[in-house]
């Protein structure tokens, strides 16, 4: 998919006023080590992250913005550049075994002698040992290195890594699509054969899916929350909760299961076949017996 494509779902005033408030901060010298872009389509805060890291490693940056030109630039631009690491989830969620390597990654020097600039895509996946993990290089950042983490939903990260990043909102805030949570509740209450021929379709269509399949998600873990505690203030979405309750297991397992459809879209862009793994695993965990 194209990033114009997805970006035409994102807010871009909110885009451009993040991008006015780093290249500001930029300019005075008052950058912090570890950003929390959120909110918005995986898109823009990509775009955000990669206009940083480029700016902080462009050799003739003019009035905080990147001269596209010199070896910098294009090394950001061809995605090579040795001193940007980009980490996304694998499978649902980001894990320890990634921090470690970030951490190990941020020991060496900057190539080039600018900064190291690593972004974790899908921070809110992160487990919590992945999250424990980072803290300690959130603590103590290493000379030079910025950690740029980008999260759809901010409020499912550790309030501890929340409060060591400065945030950046990108739009959408309580950004829950409506829709997301609607076709939660249709699929929840139908057959294979629906799913298939009459809801695939139109998620096929949607111009934000990633987005629809974030508030699907967001409802799963509504429901999850729900059962385990009875407290309606902590709902995202209230008002969409099922008639006929999951238990906290395969609620807990559903949420999975859409996180992991919407890392593969983000990932490779193939809609069709990710939608087509998440409609027969959503079919066989709700129509098994209850637990
Ligand atoms: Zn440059």
């Amino acid at each position: 998919m194209a990033a114009g494509e997805q970006l035409a779902g994102a807010k871009p005033k909110a885009l451009m006023t993040a991008r006015q408030q780093l290249r500001q901060a930029l300019q005075r010298g008052k950058l912090v080590h570890a950003y929390l872009l959120a909110g918005g389509s995986e898109a823009a805060r990509m775009e955000l992250a990669r206009y940083l890291a480029a700016t902080l490693n462009c050799q003739e940056p003019r009035e905080g913005e990147p001269c596209g030109r010199c070896r910098s630039c294009q090394q950001m631009a061809g995605g090579n550049h040795p001193d940007f690491y980009l980490f996304k989830p694998q499978g649902a969620t980001l894990k320890i075994d990634q921090i470690r390597e970030l951490e190990r990654q941020l020991t060496f020097r900057a190539f080039q002698g600018g900064a190291r600039v690593a972004v974790l895509a899908g921070a809110d996946t992160m487990t919590e040992a992945a999250a424990n993990c980072l803290l300690k290089t959130l603590e103590e950042p290493p000379e030079g290195a910025y950690l740029i983490l980008l999260a759809a939903q901010p409020d499912l990260l550790l309030p501890t890594i929340r409060s060591r990043c400065q945030e950046l909102h990108l739009g959408g805030e309580g950004g829950v699509s409506p829709a997301g949570a609607t076709y939660w509740n249709r699929l929840a209450g139908a057959g294979l054969a629906a799913m298939l021929q009459e809801i695939l379709p139109e998620l096929e269509k949607e111009d934000d899916l990633p987005a629809v399949l974030q508030a699907m998600a967001l409802a799963c873990r509504d429901q999850l929350v729900w059962q385990l505690t009875g407290t309606a203030t902590l709902l995202l979405q209230p008002g969409y909760l099922l008639p006929v309750p999951l238990s906290p297991a395969k609620a807990w397992r559903c949420f999975q299961l859409i996180q992991a459809a919407r890392a593969a879209i983000e990932r490779n862009g193939n809609r069709r076949l990710a939608l087509e793994v998440l409609m027969f695993n959503l079919h066989r965990e709700l129509a098994s017996t209850p637990e």
